[in-house]
């Protein structure tokens, strides 16, 4: 057993000379203007087709099994979908891509990108810019998804809630992206599965469809596929993912005293795949895995950590291994 596992963090404050900005990789610090440039018209656009059509797409499911019953084969298509791109997100889109917290070849990175881009919550490059940009300007003007109380008048932490799990969506500002994503730019293969992005998306509707009519050799089982592997499995994660933007900031404890209002939010943590350990990944961004004390299950940690031993990725940052002193963790 590392030692890393047996830590408990208990008001442990963190300060930028601490790691905590220094080690999100090359994300803009928290020294940079805040971007206040016109609403992003194209962004909006994609956001009606994201948010819209996994919603109706969900619908769609739950008025097709009222009908047609809901399959063992529907709820294994739902349940792996849900595995693979979950850690898709959280493995590939934040800790890998994100944070740069393992490094990794060719094939692995291919792997990551398109499993997080089939969870249809913006191509690699819009999600990595906007995650970076949310850890430098966390919770004051310039995140975009700080669910802060908005507005005067009636019910200003409602609104705000609402505009950190979903709305910011809807409200994204222009402004040069590239900028918060140089080492991905750079990167040929990266571009590449970005520009790909509606093909994986569809990838991933596809399979399960397909899966689900070579298991049941039916038309009922590639449209539950369709349905529950694909539109359904995008809209849960969906709200899993801005879950932990909209809750991990506003609901949970606090181990940690980082400047942000960042929580833990355990009855999340399976669903997250460890994603929902907010406070701890705030306080710590840099590390492979959210798992701060013994309890805490974070599967994507365990992944990473079985992919390592594997030797499939490399370089993963351990507190054990980052800081042997263990500042920070216990
Ligand atoms: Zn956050
Ligand atoms: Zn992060």
């Amino acid at each position: 057993m590392t030692t890393d596992n047996t830590t408990t963090p208990t008001h442990h404050p963190t300060t930028p000379a601490g790691g905590t900005t220094a080690s999100t990789g090359p994300s803009p610090t928290a020294a940079d203007p805040p971007p206040v440039g016109e609403l992003d018209t194209a962004a909006r656009r994609l956001a009606y087709v994201t948010v819209g059509v996994p919603t109706l797409g969900f619908a769609a499911a739950v008025v097709f099994s009222w009908n047609y019953g809901f399959t063992l084969v529907d709820g294994l298509l739902l349940l792996v979908m849900y595995a693979v791109t979950s850690l898709g997100v959280e493995g590939g889109f934040h800790r890998f891509f994100s944070h740069k917290s393992f490094t990794a070849g060719p094939g692995m990175t291919a792997f990551w990108g398109i499993a997080g881009s089939m969870a249809a919550q913006g191509p690699v490059l819009f999600w990595v810019a906007t995650h970076r940009q949310h850890h430098a300007f966390t919770d004051r003007d310039g995140d975009p998804h700080s669910p802060r109380p908005l507005g005067g008048g009636r019910f200003p932490r409602l609104r705000g809630f609402w505009h950190g799990h979903v709305g910011w969506l809807f409200q994204v500002r222009r402004q040069n992206w590239a900028k918060r994503v140089p080492d991905l730019v750079r990167d040929r293969l990266v571009m590449r599965l970005n520009q790909y992005y509606f093909g994986w998306i569809l990838a991933g509707l596809a399979l399960p469809a397909l899966l689900g009519w070579l298991a049941t050799g039916s038309v009922r089982g590639a449209v539950g596929g369709l349905l529950w592997g694909g539109l359904a499995r995008i809209f849960l994660l969906d709200h899993v993912t801005w879950g932990v933007n909209s809750i991990g900031h506003s609901i949970g404890n606090r181990p940690y005293r980082t400047r942000d209002n960042s929580r833990n939010v355990a009855p999340l943590a399976a669903l997250s795949v460890g994603g929902s350990w907010h406070n701890n990944h705030h306080a710590r961004p840099a590390l492979a895995h959210n798992r701060h004390g013994l309890w805490q299950i974070d599967p994507t940690g365990a992944v990473i950590r079985a992919l390592d031993a594997l030797g499939l990725v490399s370089n993963a940052r351990y507190p054990d291994r980052e800081r042997p002193d263990k500042e920070g963790v216990d």
